[in-house]
């Protein structure tokens, strides 16, 4: 159920309703909105009797009940999108497209570097590369681990771009969490829960992909977990889902984002290069994308793709991404946003 509360309740308050909440054995959450200010309340108990008791206390506005699966992330809590603040003007979620690219896996100081310069220079706000990689094969390069980590550390120094990257493991969360301003969910551990519960008691925020076989509401069931242990800062990321055609790695499923930004008030971005598996369509799926109501992209970029340790095939040059960010800025315009301008 969601608690709206009047405009003017205070802090004591909202503990009151908090403490009653406590009473029935509810979990609440606070959710400050623009316009209101309210308590997403997650339990199954006596609900009609919590519901009238809590419209009896102070500056308690209406009680209403949440018909989604999903309650902390669904729009009835919460209108207004979700604004992920990283810092230095990186907001997701807001009026600007924010594009975060880089490889696949990190490989090397000097071609995480590169990289990182490369798409920097051609207005990506956040570089991209995994330390830790789930690999459908065991004997295929699974990553430099902390040794990416600091890498990945050492090219924002160099740049300014934020850093995301990938967590496979719970007990590696902390670890991952004190290099990395947003901490990556890949498609294979979309319900891995004791991951997600883990993710949601730190406060990093969560790039969260959808699953190969998932439907949209296990998505945000998914995001719910995260928000249910208390993060509230959740991007959601489509990559393509598994169909039947097998001319492209999976299908961009592009439905699945006015869909999310219909049902949620978290960010939608897209990675054109999971969904696609071959470079040559990522420039237009990017621009369905963004065209479709993205809030930004996770693009695959590596300065020699064919020597890359791990999808080549689908990574745009710097060139190329180059390119690619020159078309987005008209596609954003369009759509009344706005993109980072370009150096080069
Ligand atoms: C990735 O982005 O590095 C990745 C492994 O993607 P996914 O989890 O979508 O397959
Ligand atoms: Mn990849």
């Amino acid at each position: 159920m969601v608690i709206v509360m009047k405009l003017d309740a205070t802090a004591e308050d909202i503990g009151k309703v908090e403490e009653k909440l406590n009473e029935y054995g509810y979990q609440g959450h606070l959710i400050r909105g623009v316009e209101r200010i309210v308590i997403g309340a997650v339990g199954d108990k006596n609900r009609e009797l919590v519901m009238a008791s809590l419209e009896t206390l102070a500056k308690v506005e209406k009680v209403v009940p949440i018909v989604s699966p999903y309650k902390l992330v669904s729009q009835e809590v919460k209108k207004e999108k979700t604004r992920i603040d990283l810092g230095d003007g990186v907001v997701i979620g807001g009026e600007e497209i924010v594009v975060m690219a880089g490889p696949c896996a990190v490989e090397n100081e000097q071609r995480l570097c590169e990289t990182a310069e490369k798409v920097a220079a051609a207005g990506a706000s956040i570089l991209r590369g995994g330390a830790f990689k789930p690999r459908t094969s065991p004997y295929s390069f699974r990553g430099l681990e902390e040794e990416g980590l600091k890498l990945m550390a050492r090219a924002r120094a160099r740049t300014g771009l934020k850093i995301v990257t990938e967590v496979v493991n719970p007990q590696d969360v902390s670890l991952v969490a004190e290099y990395a301003d947003v901490l990556q969910v890949g498609a294979r551990n979309m319900q891995n829960f004791s991951l997600l519960r883990e993710l949601g008691k730190q406060e990093r925020p969560v790039l969260l992909k959808r699953g190969l076989s998932a439907t949209i509401e296990e998505w945000l069931m998914a995001a719910e977990y995260i928000f249910s242990e208390g993060n509230y800062n959740v991007i959601l990321c489509e990559r393509g889902i598994r169909t039947f055609e097998h001319y492209t790695r999976n299908t961009l499923d592009i439905s699945a984002i006015p869909l999310a930004n219909m049902h949620s008030h978290l960010p939608v971005i897209a990675d054109p290069s999971h969904s696609s598996g071959e470079r040559r369509i990522v420039p237009a799926l990017s621009r369905a994308a963004i065209a479709a109501g993205a809030d930004g992209l996770l693009v695959e970029v590596h300065p020699q793709p064919e020597q890359a340790l791990c999808d080549g095939p689908q990574s745009l040059t710097p060139g190329e991404f180059n390119l690619l960010m020159k078309d987005l800025r008209e596609i954003a315009r369009v759509c009344g946003r706005s993109m980072v301008p370009a150096a080069i």
